[in-house]
């Protein structure tokens, strides 16, 4: 992809970053978060329509899968080896020179948004709106870890000791963020990246790598692989030569690369089971906007999503609450991003095990407030639902589904509320909807979550207004978070440098 080509793409007219700053170094800038594009100005719906309208046959990325492909150990081992040694100087190298790479990152993100979203839309299905904070999140991991580099590289007596290699191995759902957070927070530290997309989303990773490649980061500092997720992916993350694995994905994945080795330098986000629950204190109407787009955004595939609604007391009773739910869920508009009134997409494949029995199979005491429903023959595309009368220790109470269905609970107090909003094994995300300040003082001291929201939906995590990551099952061997001020710390390993004698 050249930048010629890209100059041609019409940007939408409501941020300045479109076009490549000139490759002189400028003065570095206060971190500030990156706009969305706003869809409330007409020349920026019809630049997403013209998005949309290429990715039904978008075959962006492809070519880089073809060349990242990889079906042979000895090469596998070759190009580590490389990733390794390149790292090796990396680290080396100041932190603020890396910091001007990361810059110049997040500058060419921001021109590359048209073809992330082309192609997170092709590949997965995502909304354009779904993907387009994606985007933003990348450009502010870029900027914000420059900000961090240099911050840390000013203090003097104190050093960076990274590890030479990062395997980041992100997921699906967030095809272009998780990644970009992942590496970028990688080459901030002084460490060289092998990146391996999930295999739903590789064209997206590829275009995410050319991004990078094209913004100065060489190329045996980002090495792009896609490989089958068998004995070459054991290979790769057991690696001698890997000094640090970066895991977003399921609790089980993470407990399949620990399995490969028990010493692995694993830092995981993983899954959750996330509960938001609304006292009678609440504004009910935020409480039901809250929940849906909490509930439903990405058809639920976060791991941040909530999957339960915890109800205190005469709000478990109201028919207002109900039927106000119900008409908001049943009123989304589900259906194929290429049409852009869809706010809830596909599923990435076609539903079966634990998620068709969260669609479809009631336990005793449940029944639908709004039942889920097939809507086309790809087993793809389904209206999202909710169930009423979860009950506690129940199977929908503690499992994460991963998908367009919400749960309702019962408690007579907030005690209680919180209580069955702890008893999941993970702790990702919990939200409480309450105008009561000492409720929400009692909640925020007792809650077992990594991210808490108060009064908002609890997905939408922002780089360093509010840093994402987990408690208890939902995050392994780690404790920073992405897009937080400890997370350069973390994976720098940094440490005083003794005082001469
Ligand atoms: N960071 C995302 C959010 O706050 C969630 C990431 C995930 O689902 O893995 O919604």
């Amino acid at each position: 992809a050249s930048l010629a080509a890209l100059d041609t793409e019409v940007p939408p007219p409501n941020r300045t970053q479109n076009r490549l700053s000139p490759p002189l170094p400028r003065a570095p800038q206060a971190f500030r978060n990156e706009p969305d594009t706003d869809p409330a100005l007409v020349a920026n719906r019809v630049w997403g329509r013209g998005i949309l309208e290429r990715s039904a046959t978008s075959t962006l990325g492809e070519a880089t899968v073809a060349a990242a492909r990889i079906a042979d150990a000895d090469r596998l081992d070759a190009l580590v080896a490389a990733a390794a040694e390149a790292g090796g100087h990396w680290g080396h190298v100041p932190p603020h020179t890396r910091a001007e790479l990361l810059d110049r990152v997040g500058e060419v993100l921001a021109v590359y948004r048209g073809r992330l979203v082309e192609v997170m839309a092709s590949e997965t299905g995502k909304t354009i709106a779904e993907a387009d904070v994606e985007v933003s999140e990348a450009v502010d991991f870029a900027h914000y870890y420059a900000e961090r580099a240099r911050e840390l590289g000013a203090i003097r007596d104190a050093r960076f000791a990274p590890v030479a290699l990062t395997v980041v191995t992100p997921p699906w759902n967030f095809p272009v963020s998780i990644p970009a957070g992942g590496v970028l927070s990688a080459l901030a530290a002084g460490s060289a990246v092998v990146l391996k997309p999930a295999h739903q989303a590789r064209r997206s990773g590829a275009v995410l790598a050319e991004a990078l490649w094209e913004a100065g980061v060489p190329r045996e500092l980002l090495t792009l692989v896609d490989l089958a997720e068998g004995e070459l992916g054991r290979r790769l993350v057991a690696s001698p030569a890997v000094g640090r694995v970066l895991l977003t994905g399921s609790y089980e994945t993470a407990a399949l690369f620990r399995s490969w080795d028990p010493e692995l330098p694993l830092l995981a986000e993983t899954s959750g089971k996330n509960a938001i629950v609304v006292t009678a204190s609440a504004d009910l109407d935020l409480a039901v906007k809250d929940l849906v787009t909490s509930a439903f955004g990405n058809a639920g595939q976060k791991c941040s999503a909530a999957s339960l609604a915890i109800l205190v007391g005469t709000v478990g009773e109201s028919e207002r609450f109900r039927r106000q739910l119900a008409d908001a869920v049943t009123s989304l508009a589900v259906g194929y991003p290429q049409d852009p009134a869809v706010t809830v997409g596909p599923l990435i494949e076609p539903v079966a095990g634990k998620l068709a029995r969260g669609l479809t199979v009631l336990a005793e005491g449940e029944s639908w407030l709004v039942k889920p429903r097939q809507l086309d023959g790809t087993d793809r595309l389904w209206s999202p639902g909710v169930r009423d009368g979860v009950a506690a220790g129940s199977e929908f109470h503690r499992t994460e589904y991963f998908g367009p269905v919400l749960g309702l609970m019962r408690a007579a107090t907030l005690d209680e509320a919180i209580e069955l909003q702890n008893a999941v094994p993970y702790g990702l995300t919990a939200g409480i909807h309450s105008l009561d300040a000492e409720e929400v003082a009692v909640w925020l001291d007792r809650v077992q979550a990594g991210n808490l929201y108060v009064n908002r939906p609890v997905t939408g995590a922002i780089v360093r207004r509010q840093p994402f990551g987990g408690w208890k099952r939902s995050s392994v061997g780690t404790g920073a978070k992405a897009g937080g001020p400890n997370t350069l710390l973390v994976l720098g390993d940094w440490h005083p440098v003794p005082a001469a004698p």
